[in-house]
């Protein structure tokens, strides 16, 4: 495997809380990973780490060989990695194209220009992008008007408009129907192997972490307790102790945490 983001010995410590312990692991190139765990596991303080949205407690993250350790979060994406997120950040008075091309405007370091030329610039650039999500249809409707499902389709857009070796995706079906959620990953699979970039994911839904995942690492209480692909996490015994002995059952979430 040919790592695109390697993980070495990644640690957070919150005063006595031991969110993050020892984490090591690689993305490889193309590679479509999720990261599952139950609530409270320490996946969002990982992918926080990695954005350099967190200080790290120890630990080393290398972006093509380069550490990118202890780097600002704007420092971060400027070196490729972009992420989507879960609250989504965009302009709802512009349309559905226009945000996309102030994505390749400020991707190009061009976002001063964007009101001047807001019809004209890399307009074909962001219809390409919006046809890879499935979106050029919906191109010049307002943001405003679009469903959930569709703002994230338009959100992958966005993320994709930097170009990213890497992306990172906290839950991104997060408040999607189960058919919306199979649909978005089965995109996101068909990107990753269309454009060879590398996704880190977490999800709660299994079925669609069984379906499209190329291989999934499990963690718990902060350390990583198991990694494979789907079959042997789906009958790993220390993982269906983790689940099920935590009061959750694979594809739900309903698990309370203190
Ligand atoms: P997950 O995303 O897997 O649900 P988190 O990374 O959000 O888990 O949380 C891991 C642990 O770290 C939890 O015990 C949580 O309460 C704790 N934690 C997360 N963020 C903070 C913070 N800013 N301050 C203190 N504790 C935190
Ligand atoms: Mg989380």
């Amino acid at each position: 495997m040919n790592p695109v983001l390697e993980i070495r010995g990644l640690t957070k410590h919150f005063n006595a809380v031991v969110a993050v312990e020892d984490v090591s692991f690689q993305l490889g190139q193309g590679e479509l990973l999720a990261l599952i765990g139950p609530n409270g596991a320490g996946k969002s303080t990982c992918f926080n780490m990695l954005m350099g949205q967190l200080k790290a407690t120890a630990g080393e993250v290398l972006l093509a060989g380069e550490s990118i350790t202890g780097l600002k979060p704007r420092q971060v994406w400027r070196k490729g990695v972009g992420r989507t997120f879960q609250i989504t950040a965009t302009y709802a008075s512009m349309t559905v194209v226009e945000n996309v091309q102030m994505a390749l405007l400020s991707h190009h370091n061009e976002v001063f220009s964007f009101f001047r030329y807001a019809t004209r610039r890399y307009r074909s650039e962001a219809l390409e992008l919006l046809d890879m999500v499935n979106m050029a249809d919906q191109a010049d409707r307002h943001c405003a008007v679009l469903a959930y499902g569709d703002l994230k389709r338009m959100e992958l857009a966005i993320a994709l408009a930097h170009d990213p070796k890497v992306l990172l995706m906290d839950e991104p079906t997060a408040g999607m129907a189960p058919k919306e959620r199979v649909a978005l990953m089965q995109l996101t699979a068909d990107i990753v192997r269309d454009k060879g970039v590398s996704v880190l994911f977490t999800e709660h839904d299994m079925d669609v972490v069984f379906a499209h995942s190329h291989r999934i690492m499990v963690l718990n209480r902060g350390r990583l307790i198991a990694e494979g692909d789907a079959d042997y996490i789906r009958n790993n015994p220390t993982v269906q102790e983790v689940y099920l002995g935590g009061g959750t059952v694979f594809g739900s979430e309903e698990t309370a945490h203190a």
